[in-house]
C-alpha cells in the first residue's frame, strides 16, 4: 500500500538526558531534543493485518494537523520542531476515518463496511492514571501518527476500542465521503471539547467567550461554543486568511491583535463586563495569557490548549481578585467526548467543513505540506483511497 512516512536522524542534543527506555525504543519524550533533519516522502509499505483487537481501516480522509506541520518542520539547527512524543520513521497522519476493511477474531462492536474514525491518544487502560479515568494522561501513552502508524496511507490497523462508529454523520448528511471527511475532523474537534467541557466544569449557555488563534484548534473551539451557547464569541489571529474562516464559522467579531489592546477592545464588546470564558489555542501565551489582565470577568474561565515549550508569565493578581480559573488540556479521548462530537456533527449543531481550504489525493501530500507551511489554510484533507 501506499503510506507517507516521515523519518529523521536520532541525533539527542548534548543536554538532552536519555532514559534507557528512549534509548533502547527511540520512543522519545521530547521530540525537538532528538530528532534531526525531518523529511517525509511517499513510498510502499506492506499491507497491515489485523492482531486479535485490532481493525484495518480503508482510510478514506486525513487531515493534516498543525503536529504534523511541526514534525515536519525544523528550526535554524535542523532539529524538529514539536516537542512531543515521538518515534520515526513513522507514518504520520492521526486525524482521520474510514471504513473498517478487516476485523481481528476478538472484536465485538465492529464489523466490515463500518464508517469509524478514532482516537489518536492509543491509552493502555491499565496505569494508574488510566485507573483513575484520566485516559489522556496514561503514563504508558502511545499516539497514533507520532509513535504508531499513522492515516496518511491507504490502510492503518488500529484497536477497536479507540474507534467510534460515525454512521449517524452519513445518516445525517446522505453521502458517505461527506461524512468521511466529517469524521476525520471529529479527533480535532474533540482536543476543544475536551479542553472546554471536561477539563472545567463552567460553561454556562449566554458567556461571553474569547477564542486566541483560528487555526483548527481555535476554529473547533469556536464552532462548539457557538453551538453550546455562547452569547458572542470573539476571535483573535493575526492572519488574515485565518480569521476570513473565522467569520465563515459564525464569530461575533473577529480581531488582529497585533497593534491593539486587547483588554480595551475585549472590554468594550463586553459592555466592560470582561470576558467570562478564555481558549488559548494560539500557541502563543507569552501574546495571549500574559497581557490579559482587566479584560477577564469576574469568575472567569481559562483554558490552556497550544502547545509552548516557554514559559509564560500571568498577572496571577486579576486571577486572585477576580476568580480566575486557569486549566491546561491535553487529548481528546474519554469522558464520551468523541460520541458527543459525532452527535454534534450528526444533528448538524457543528460542521467543520468550512475550515477545509482543500482536498488532496494522498499522491500530492507533499505538496500539501508545502503548501501549509504559509499558515494561509486552516485544514486540507488528504484523500489517500
Ligand atoms: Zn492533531
Ligand atoms: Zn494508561
Amino acid at each position: 500500500m501506499k503510506a507517507l512516512t516521515l523519518n529523521a536522524d536520532f541525533a539527542p542534543k548534548p543536554d538532552y538526558k536519555l532514559s534507557d527506555r528512549e534509548r533502547d525504543t527511540h520512543r522519545i519524550h521530547s521530540g525537538s531534543q532528538v530528532w534531526k533533519n525531518p523529511r517525509i516522502s511517499i513510498g510502499q509499505k506492506d499491507d497491515p493485518t489485523p492482531k486479535d483487537d485490532e481493525v484495518i481501516i480503508e482510510v478514506g480522509a486525513v487531515g493534516i494537523c498543525g503536529s504534523d506541520m511541526h514534525m515536519y518542520e525544523a528550526s535554524a539547527d535542523g532539529y524538529m520542531l514539536y516537542p512531543g512524543l515521538t518515534r520515526f520513521p513513522n507514518t504520520l497522519g492521526h486525524e482521520f476515518s474510514g471504513r473498517v476493511a478487516e476485523v481481528g477474531k476478538n472484536v465485538r462492536d465492529l464489523k466490515v463496511g463500518d464508517l469509524v474514525t478514532a482516537e489518536e491518544i492509543q491509552w493502555c487502560g491499565e496505569c494508574v492514571s488510566c485507573r483513575r479515568g484520566y485516559v489522556n494522561h496514561c503514563d504508558n501513552l502511545e499516539e497514533l501518527g507520532f509513535t504508531t502508524p499513522g492515516a496518511m496511507a491507504q490502510y492503518i490497523p488500529v484497536r477497536a476500542r479507540y474507534c467510534w462508529n460515525i454512521r449517524e454523520i452519513a445518516d445525517r448528511v446522505g453521502d458517505e465521503h461527506e461524512a468521511l471527511v466529517m469524521g476525520a475532523m471529529v479527533e480535532p474537534t474533540g482536543v476543544s471539547y475536551h479542553a472546554m467541557f471536561n477539563r472545567i466544569h463552567t460553561w454556562q449557555p449566554g458567556v461571553y467567550v474569547v477564542v486566541f488563534g483560528a487555526g483548527p484548534i481555535g476554529l473547533a473551539a469556536e464552532a462548539l461554543a457557538l453551538a453550546a451557547g455562547a452569547s458572542q464569541v470573539i476571535v483573535f489571529d493575526t492572519s488574515p486568511a485565518r480569521r476570513a474562516t473565522a467569520e465563515k464559522l459564525g464569530a461575533t467579531k473577529v480581531l488582529d491583535p497585533v497593534g491593539i489592546d486587547i483588554n480595551e477592545a475585549i472590554l468594550e464588546l463586553t459592555y466592560g463586563r470582561g470576558v467570562d470564558f478564555v481558549v488559548e489555542a494560539a500557541g502563543a501565551p507569552s501574546h495571549t495569557l500574559a497581557p490579559l489582565t482587566s479584560g477577564l470577568a469576574v469568575n472567569a474561565t481559562v483554558c490552556h490548549i497550544g502547545r509552548s515549550e516557554k514559559p509564560t508569565p500571568l498577572a496571577l493578581e486579576y486571577y486572585q481578585v477576580k476568580g480566575v480559573q486557569l486549566a491546561g488540556s491535553l487529548g481528546h479521548a474519554g469522558h464520551g467526548t468523541f460520541q458527543n462530537v459525532i452527535r454534534m456533527m450528526a444533528s448538524g449543531k457543528l460542521d467543520m467543513r468550512p475550515m477545509v481550504s482543500a482536498r488532496m489525493n494522498l499522491d500530492n501530500a507533499l505538496d500539501a505540506f508545502k503548501r501549509l507551511e504559509s499558515r494561509q489554510d486552516a485544514k486540507i484533507i488528504l484523500l489517500p483511497n
